[in-house]
C-alpha cells in the first residue's frame, strides 16, 4: 500500500478523511509512493479556526521566545538538511546537490526570522507637539496562508511561514500537491523545534483547497508562488475579498554578454543556469543575449551544454533530474517543435533524450537554439525546462530594450569586465533583480526576493524586511501625560495639535 501524505492540523498529523487523492510519482520511474489527499471542507475549516485560536496567544508570546523557536528551527534542519533533502530527490527528482541547496536557502530565511526582534523595531519621536510623543509599533495580522509550487518544495515554504510566524501570526500552508512530502517533514520539525499547536498547519489538494483560503473570512493575508495564470488569479480574487496578497509568479530570464566578459566565465555561468535544475528554476537563464562579437561563442556555449546529461539523483555524474511530470515534459517538447517550425536553428536538440535504465523518466535533454525572434512562441513563453535561446544585438542598448520590452522581471545578468556597462544595465533594466557576472542572482534573507512586472503581483516582497511589512500592521500611538496642575486650555477646535 502507498503511503498517504497526512494533514498537519492543530499540532497533529492525522489521516484526511478526503475520498479524492492525487498520486504524487517519482518523476525518473513514474513509481506512485505516496497518495497525497484534497483536504476536505471540514478538515480546512478545521486548520483555520486552528490558526485563528492559535493566534490568541501566539501574538502575546514574548518576541525573544519567537526568535528563539526559529533558532531551535534553524538548526534542526541544518541537522536534518540530508534526509530533507532526501525526499526532494525522491518526488522531484533533483540531484543530491541541489537539493541540499533547496534546503539550504530555506534555512538561511529560517536563520533571518531569528533576528525578529531588531527587524520589528517601531520609532519614536519626541515632543511631535508640545509634550505631546509619537511612537510606532508593529503588530502581527492574524492568520495568513502560503500557496506553494513544485520547484523548490523546502526553500519556498521557508520564505513564508517562518517570516509571517515569526512576527506573531499563525499560518496555513498549501504545498504543491507534486511534492508535498518535503513540507509535511518541515513541519514535523518545527513541531519538535517547540512550535505551539495552531500556529502552523499544512492542508493538501489543489486548486479547491486554495479558493477555500482565498474566499475565507479569517485569512487576512496570501502569499503565493506558481505559474502566471494561477498568480494573477491568486492576486485577483484574494484582493477582491480585501486581502493583502503577494504573488509571485513566472519568468524568464535574460543574460546579456558583453565582448570584453571573461568568456569561460560565460560558458560555465550558462551551462549551469540554462540547464541546471532541469530548467524548472524561476530564476533560470533561458535567453542568453550575445552583444556584437561575444556572438562567436554561441557553439561553444552549445558544445559545453551538450556535455551535460540529465540522470537519477543516485547518479553522481547526472547534472540535473527529470521534468516533474510526463505533462511538464511533454509540454517543454512540444515548444521544442514549435522553435523549430517557427525558424529557430536548434543547435543542440535534447527532445530524444535517453537515460540508461529508467525509459519511464521525464527526462528532457539539453537544448540551445539560435536565430530566436521575439515572436516565437520559445521566446515568448516561459519553458521551465533544459532549454536555451540564444539571440544577437549589435550594442548594449539594444540588449537593454529588448530585455525591457519582456513582459517578465523577475531577474537578469550582465557578463562584461566594463563597469560602466555594468552600472548602465543594473540602473537602466527594468527587471527586479540583477546579478553582474552571477547568472541567478538570488537575495540572501536580509535583502527581498524582488521580482518585478509580470513576474510578481503585489507591493511587499518576500523574506527580509519587506516580508515583515507584508506580515505586520503597523500602530501609531500620540501619546501626553498632563501634569496635574497643568493649566486647561480649553477646547481644541482645529486638526492641529497642540
Ligand atoms: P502552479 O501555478 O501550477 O502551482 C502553484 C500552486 O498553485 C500549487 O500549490 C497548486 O496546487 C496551486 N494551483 C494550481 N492551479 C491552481 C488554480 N487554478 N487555482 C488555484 N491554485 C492553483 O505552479 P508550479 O507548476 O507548481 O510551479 C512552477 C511555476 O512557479 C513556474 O511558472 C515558476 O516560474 C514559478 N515560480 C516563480 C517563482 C518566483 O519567485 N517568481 C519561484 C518559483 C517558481
Amino acid at each position: 500500500m502507498t503511503t498517504q501524505v497526512q494533514l498537519f492540523i492543530n499540532g497533529e498529523f492525522v489521516h484526511s478523511k478526503s475520498e479524492k487523492f492525487i498520486p504524487v510519482t517519482n518523476p525518473a520511474t513514474q513509481e506512485v509512493i505516496a497518495q497525497v489527499p484534497c483536504t476536505t471542507p471540514d478538515e480546512m475549516e478545521h486548520a483555520i479556526r486552528s490558526a485563528k485560536e492559535a493566534f490568541l496567544s501566539w501574538k502575546e508570546t514574548p518576541v525573544s521566545e519567537r526568535a528563539r523557536l526559529m533558532m531551535r528551527f534553524a538548526a534542526l534542519l541544518k541537522e536534518h538538511q540530508a534526509d530533507i533533502a532526501d525526499i526532494i530527490c525522491r518526488e522531484l527528482g533533483k540531484t543530491v546537490e541541489d537539493a541540499k541547496g533547496d534546503v539550504w536557502r530555506g534555512i538561511e530565511v529560517v536563520e533571518q526570522a531569528a533576528n525578529i526582534p531588531s527587524l520589528m523595531m517601531g520609532e519614536t519621536v519626541e515632543n511631535v507637539a508640545r509634550s505631546i510623543d509619537t511612537y510606532s509599533y508593529i503588530q502581527p495580522l492574524g492568520v495568513c496562508a502560503g500557496i506553494t509550487p513544485f520547484n523548490f518544495p523546502a526553500m519556498i515554504p521557508l520564505w513564508m511561514f517562518p517570516m509571517a510566524i515569526a512576527c506573531g501570526n499563525t499560518f496555513v500552508l498549501k504545498p504543491s500537491e507534486q511534492d508535498p512530502m518535503t513540507v509535511n517533514r518541515i513541519a514535523e520539525l518545527f513541531a519538535e523545534a517547540g512550535a505551539p499547536k495552531g500556529v502552523l498547519q499544512v492542508v493538501h489538494g489543489n486548486k479547491e483547497q486554495v479558493d477555500v483560503l482565498l474566499h475565507h473570512k479569517d485569512i487576512k493575508a496570501i502569499s503565493f508562488v506558481g505559474s502566471v495564470n494561477v498568480g494573477q488569479y491568486i492576486y485577483k480574487t484574494g484582493t477582491d475579498n480585501l486581502k493583502r496578497v503577494q504573488a509571485f509568479a513566472g519568468a524568464k530570464n535574460h543574460m546579456v554578454i558583453m565582448p570584453d566578459a571573461n568568456k569561460n566565465q560565460v560558458v560555465n555561468a550558462l551551462v549551469g543556469a540554462s540547464v541546471g535544475a532541469a530548467g524548472q528554476r524561476c530564476m533560470a537563464i533561458s535567453v542568453a543575449v550575445f552583444v556584437g562579437a561575444a556572438a562567436e561563442w554561441i557553439p561553444d556555449v552549445a558544445a559545453a551544454i551538450g556535455k551535460v546529461r540529465p540522470g537519477v539523483y543516485t547518479d553522481p555524474n547526472a547534472a540535473y533530474g527529470p521534468q516533474i511530470s510526463p505533462q511538464a515534459r511533454a509540454r517543454v517538447l512540444s515548444l521544442i517543435e514549435q522553435g523549430k517550425k517557427e525558424g529557430a536553428t536548434c543547435l543542440l536538440d535534447g527532445s530524444g533524450i535517453v537515460v540508461d535504465g529508467y525509459p519511464n523518466g521525464n527526462w528532457v535533454g539539453p537544448t540551445v537554439f539560435s536565430n530566436v525572434t521575439t515572436d516565437m512562441a520559445i521566446y515568448k513563453e516561459e519553458i521551465f525546462g533544459p532549454v536555451l535561446n540564444t539571440m544577437t544585438v549589435n550594442s548594449l542598448d539594444e540588449a537593454i530594450a529588448l530585455v525591457n520590452a519582456s513582459p517578465f522581471g523577475n531577474g537578469t545578468a550582465i557578463f562584461t569586465a566594463s563597469g560602466h556597462a555594468a552600472r548602465k544595465y543594473q540602473h537602466e533594466v527594468e527587471v527586479g533583480q540583477v546579478g553582474i557576472n552571477i547568472p541567478i542572482p538570488v537575495p540572501l534573507p536580509f535583502f527581498s526576493f524582488t521580482g518585478w512586472k509580470g513576474s510578481f503581483y503585489g507591493d511587499q516582497h518576500a523574506y527580509g524586511k519587506q516580508a515583515v511589512r507584508f506580515y505586520t500592521e503597523t500602530k501609531t500611538i500620540t501619546a501626553r501625560w498632563f501634569e496635574d496642575d497643568m493649566a486647561a486650555t480649553g477646547p481644541n477646535m482645529s486638526i492641529n495639535l497642540r
